[in-house]
């Protein structure tokens, strides 16, 4: 009976021994992004290391679901977009910090955590379009010229809530100060032709159809239209332009990456990390989807490069991460939606 007894212990420990062996074999991701863009690259990397990724696909509620499984979680990575997405994680202290050297020199600092506690794989400018055909060249240059009131009844954009203008007001935030935010934002505000409503490529259709003459939207939604047989006519309604270039830059976001706290597969994940942003994977995800590599030694696709060069704003994204809460009291301070 006792023999009984130790030879199932000695069997349950053997079965957990060959599991954690199988698992260190794998690495398990959750992601937000789209199969279509991150499955390539996973693709290459156990092509590469012989490492599988298992992936988790959903729209949204992944951040829950991390909090509910808690130690158990099998999730060692966590994909999204948007800074404000990576800094949700942070706060509900899903993740853990990466220290490496490979991350830290591929990934400009500004696009990384200073912990080390999320890390950009991808960057957008969030640009303006502007009518090819009422708006002249050099006619605006800068978000803070939004705010002219020769933009009057002009102006199309998503609502100030969305992650992505968040992201930029808190920008704007950082370099003016709350005060003369909240001053451009009524000002901006004033000149909108409509409503904030619908996504970046609806306001650009409203530019096509004579609504406004110039939008806020993520650059990579012009290779979007453009390969959309039904967008493709917004698209070339519209030139896009990358404010402030001659002065402090254009505002930056990214999609990113995080290393769960309960990482089961730490090693791995780290690896799959380090793959995402070298060279090799870097060119095939920012050609997927429109985006610029994070990495600067790697160019973005030749289409993209054809949209024009512009100067990034150098503000670290985790500043503009703090000052997110701030940027939505002035929406509703100033009523922006409404
Ligand atoms: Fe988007």
């Amino acid at each position: 009976m006792r023999f009984g007894i130790k030879s199932l212990l000695a069997a349950m420990l053997f079965t957990s021994v060959s599991s954690s062996a199988i698992a260190s074999e794998e690495v398990n991701v959750y992601s937000y992004r789209q199969p279509f863009l991150v499955e390539p690259l996973f693709q290459g990397f156990t092509e590469e290391t012989g490492i599988k990724v298992n992936v988790v696909f959903a729209k949204k509620g992944l951040a829950e679901r991390l909090k509910r499984e808690g130690a158990n979680s099998p999730a060692d990575l966590v994909f999204t977009v948007d800074i404000g997405r990576l800094n949700e994680v942070v706060e509900m202290d899903l993740v853990q910090a990466v220290n490496s050297d490979t991350l830290n020199s591929n990934i400009p600092s500004q696009y990384r955590d200073p912990e080390g506690l999320w890390f950009g794989l991808t960057t957008r400018t969030r640009s303006i379009y502007a009518s090819n055909e009422r708006v002249k060249d050099g006619e605006i240059t800068t978000y803070e010229e939004l705010a002219d009131e020769k933009w009057k009844g002009r102006i199309c954009t998503r609502s100030g809530k969305h992650p992505y203008n968040l992201a930029l007001i808190a920008s704007m935030i950082a370099h003016h100060g709350e005060a003369e935010t909240e001053t451009w934002l009524k000002g901006v505000k004033a000149n909108l032709a409509r409503k904030p409503q619908g996504n970046d490529r609806a306001q650009v259709k409203a530019i096509y159809e004579g609504v406004c003459d110039l939008s806020l939207g993520n650059n990579y939604y012009l290779g979007k239209m453009l390969q959309d047989e039904e967008q493709t006519k917004w698209a070339n309604a519209v030139n896009i332009l990358f404010p402030n270039s001659a002065d402090r830059g254009t505002h930056v976001n990214i999609s990113g990456m995080a290393l769960t706290t309960s990482a089961p597969n730490k090693a791995n994940a780290i690896k799959l990390m380090e793959y995402l942003t070298g060279e090799t994977a870097q060119t095939m995800y920012a050609e997927q989807n429109f985006e610029y590599p994070v990495n600067p030694a790697v160019q973005p696709s030749e289409l993209v490069a054809s949209w024009g060069e512009f100067k990034a704003d150098q503000l670290p994204l985790a500043d503009i991460a703090g000052l997110r809460k701030a940027a939505a009291k002035l929406v509703d301070k100033v009523a922006f939606d409404q």
